[in-house]
């Protein structure tokens, strides 16, 4: 606004002196121009006139001279006069000279009339004291008027250039300094721009600090040593949330409102910067002003010294809450499990190696327990995952109310969790908190609308007689819990050297097994005939596995099969017995023999690990055995599994092929009539459990019956394991089973000699036959 107003103000006074100037421009010129030509007119005029007046008198004394001497006749002798009153060097266009009487006669006039102007003078003519004429003289001012029209000119020019000259260079002048005085008054305004500028940009960096201050919670302090206060900024309040008033807090009360032990650390800090010199921070825990509790970095550092003492400490204190809870939070995600809120495998891998080590040096002796839910996965298949998730939540409270606080629990992922039992040794103790734990978790829960009904087992390990390393301690605990399994469940079962050398010989298994896979060395197909009924005659086989191990001899199937599966071999010796049986099917049809079905057990884990419907359509053109002489033997396990998509998938595509499937086992498992129903089985193989059970138990009958019935019901085919006796085969046929297969007909054997009882039976039609000689190695 100044700056804008001062542009005209010197614009205003540009033009009054202007003007000013103009004026006396003007007068100066005037006057050059009127005086001097006046001054040389008037001049030369009465010089003129004087002269005039000096002929006049010397003219007239003469002539005077002369009309006294001749008075009579004086007026008659113009000539004479002229020659008396004659002025010597006069110029008669100039100058003349008359004698005019009193009675107005003019006696003589030496020249004609002048040219004007002309200036005239009188002087009397006197005899004896009488006038009688007068002496007429004139001059022509015609030059004074020339030179003084000159001089006129001359005032004019000079006047011009007067004028001009003075309104011109002073105002150049005046111009200049105006400039100058401009040039300096934009250069304030720009100075005073540049410091409004830098005003505000000061004010605005002020600003900006303080919302920095506020946006990075920092804030800063300073302590005279000595005084009871320190000076905190108004930011240092804010943080601190403490209630506008008049005084500010002292360093007692400050201090007052760390959390914990952090008063203590404050002190100590403070004088450790004032011993030490150098600046050091520290992260405290603190009660705001208004009852919250925050996260707080303090730094310290000397402000002053007077010699070698410090009077003067400060230093910043910065909220760091979000960024502590932030790191609480990924401590959370890192060591927690987000389910149940248990801690992670993480956090129990470091807690186990903290208790070994303890228990090394004989601080303090501790146990692990490893849980693992029974029958978790039907839960979690037949209700969903929601309610899985629920049970596992339910579970993590139920051992977090059954275990002391001051123990650990973790859930390391699934249905697995651990306890470590820290200071208890004996084993009957800990033994009954595992069994706590068993009964508490095999009690019916209520998730929802459903009720689930699991269980548990428990392996246990004991350090530091269990395991050098917190991973020896585990595979220790793992092993008792699969051999706690193996018993049936619910059980808790500590570990033993014994299950180490258990283990140590299924690895070794497992080796053989893999060279034996690779090699063809050792792996053999034995066959089991199945009988139709009523007929009794061979109409298939099932192909069973044999190994025959060069060291241990004969190898039960149920042993090594479970080894094999726990790896990619079980797909491996899988194909190779389903393709060793088909190409042994097609031989017998192309050697002219009856075409018998072959009935191949095919396990979970191909179904997993491998295509095997590519391998199974690869294995029927390799061989040419028509695909309804292949029969897939399944068990329930299999559709106990989550993936129950991929299983539908699999059987119906294996159905395209053209091959027949059989449910293996059934009754023993998870059974869902759901599956039944749904799923393409030709066969259901009910399990040797029923058929032995049957003679005995009205109940068993009954059941079995109904599977028969089912089955049929079904459209399905009914086969009977395991008929040892005459009792069940009676049964068997009375309930109307399809085909019967069991020690009582035939047991396992090399194909040559299933072969030979097979045309056996359809030769003599018996209605019992001998078993072969040979005995299985089951
Ligand atoms: P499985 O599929 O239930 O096979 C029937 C088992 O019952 C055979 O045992 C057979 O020898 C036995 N068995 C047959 N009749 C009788 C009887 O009257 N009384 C008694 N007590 N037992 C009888 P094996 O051959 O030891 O096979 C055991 C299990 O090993 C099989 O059970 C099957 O699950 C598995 N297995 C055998 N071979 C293979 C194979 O090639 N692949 C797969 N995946 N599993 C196989
Ligand atoms: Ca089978
Ligand atoms: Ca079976």
């Amino acid at each position: 606004m100044k700056r804008c107003s001062q542009k005209p103000n010197s614009v205003n006074q540009n033009q009054t002196i202007r003007h000013i100037l103009h004026v006396v421009a003007l007068c100066v010129a005037a006057l050059i121009f009127v005086s001097l030509p006046a001054g040389f007119g008037i001049l030369r005029t009465l010089d003129a006139q004087e002269a005039l007046a000096f002929k006049g008198r010397i003219s007239a004394g003469r002539i005077n001279k002369y009309i006294y001497a001749n008075s009579a006749l004086w007026e008659y002798q113009a000539n004479r006069l002229s020659e008396v009153a004659e002025l010597p060097g006069t110029d008669h266009s100039l100058f003349r000279q008359s004698i005019v009487t009193t009675d107005g006669r003019i006696v003589f006039s030496d020249a004609n009339p002048l040219e004007a102007p002309v200036a005239a003078h009188r002087e009397p003519l006197v005899i004896d004291g009488q006038v009688v004429g007068h002496l007429r003289i004139e001059a022509s001012f015609f030059a004074i008027l020339m030179q003084t029209l000159f001089v006129l000119l001359n005032a004019f020019v000079l006047a011009t250039l007067t004028y001009l000259t003075i309104r011109r260079w002073p105002l150049a002048l005046v111009d200049k300094t105006l400039r100058e005085l401009a040039d300096e008054e934009s250069k304030t305004h720009q100075a005073m721009h540049l410091l409004r500028q830098t005003d505000v940009l000061l004010r605005e960096r002020g600003e900006q600090l303080v919302a920095a201050q506020k946006l990075g919670r920092m804030a800063d302090w300073t302590l005279v040593i000595g005084d009871e206060k320190p000076f905190l900024s108004t930011i240092a309040l804010w943080l601190l949330r403490m209630p506008e008033r008049e005084d500010t807090p002292t360093l007692a009360e400050l201090i007052a409102l760390a959390e914990e032990d952090g008063a203590e650390r404050l002190e100590q800090l403070m004088a450790d910067v004032i011993r030490g010199g150098v600046m050091l921070s520290i992260d405290i825990r603190a009660r705001r002003g208004d009852g919250t509790i925050a996260d707080l970095a303090i730094s310290c550092q000397i402000a002053a010294r007077d010699g070698a003492r410090v009077t003067q400490i400060q230093g910043t204190i910065q909220d760091i809450s979000e960024r502590k809870d932030a790191e609480r939070r990924l401590e959370q995600l890192a060591f927690y499990d987000p389910l149940t809120g248990l801690a992670n495998r993480s956090l129990f891998q470091r807690q186990l190696n903290l208790a070994l080590v303890r228990a090394k040096k004989g601080e303090q002796p501790a146990s692990l327990l490893l849980i693992d839910l029974d029958r978790f996965k039907e839960v979690n298949d037949s209700l969903g995952h929601g309610t899985g998730d629920e049970l596992l939540v339910r579970v993590s409270q139920l051992l977090s109310r059954t275990i002391p606080k001051d123990q650990f629990i973790a859930r390391l992922g699934g249905d697995e969790f651990a306890i470590i039992l820290f200071g208890e040794r004996s084993r009957e103790r800990i033994d009954e908190v595992a069994r706590e734990v068993i009964s508490m978790l095999s009690k019916p829960m209520q998730l929802g609308r459903a009720e689930a009904l699991i269980g548990a087992s428990i392996g246990i390990s004991l350090l530091p007689d269990h395991g050098a390393s917190a991973d020896e301690l585990v595979k220790n605990a793992d092993l008792a819990l699969y051999r706690a399994k193996d018993q049936g469940r619910g059980r808790a079962v500590f570990f033993e050297q014994e299950m180490n050398r258990l283990i140590q010989h299924k690895m070794a298994l497992a080796r053989d097994l893999r060279a034996a896979a690779s090699e063809e060395g050792g792996l053999e197909v034995w066959l089991q005939p199945q009988l139709q009924s009523p007929g009794n005659r061979v109409v298939s086989f099932e192909a069973l596995m044999r190994w025959n191990h060069p060291v241990h001899g004969y190898v039960s199937p149920a042993e090594f099969i479970p080894i094999a599966e726990s790896s990619s071999i079980i797909c491996d010796i899988g194909s190779w017995i389903m393709r060793e049986s088909a190409r042994m099917a097609k031989a017998w049809i192309d050697a002219g023999g009856t075409p018998y079905e072959m009935a191949v057990n095919l396990s979970a884990a191909q179904i997993w690990q491998s295509n095997i419907e590519e391998d199974v359509a690869a294995i029927l053109a390799e061989t040419g055995l028509p695909p309804h002489l292949l029969c897939l033997e399944l068990t329930e396990s299999l559709l106990a599994d989550h993936a129950e998509g991929r299983v539908r998938r699999t059987l119906t595509g294996l159905k395209a092929l053209g091959v027949k499937l059989a449910l293996d086992d059934f009754g023993t498992g998870y059974s869902s009539l759901g599956y039944l129903i749904q799923l393409p089985f030709d066969k259901l193989k009910i399990d040797r459990l029923f058929v032995s059970e049957a003679p005995r138990s009205p109940r068993a009958r009954e059941v079995l019956q109904g599977i028969i019935a089912l089955g049929h019901g079904l459209g399905m085919k009914v086969v009977a394991e395991g008929v040892e006796t005459p009792e069940e085969l009676a049964l068997l046929q009375e309930f109307g089973c399809d085909q019967l297969q069991g020690f009582y007909f035939a047991r396992p054997s090399p194909p040559a000699m299933a072969f030979a009882y097979a045309l056996r039976t359809e030769l003599a039609k018996p209605a019992r036959l001998p078993a072969p000689a040979i005995i299985s190695a089951a």
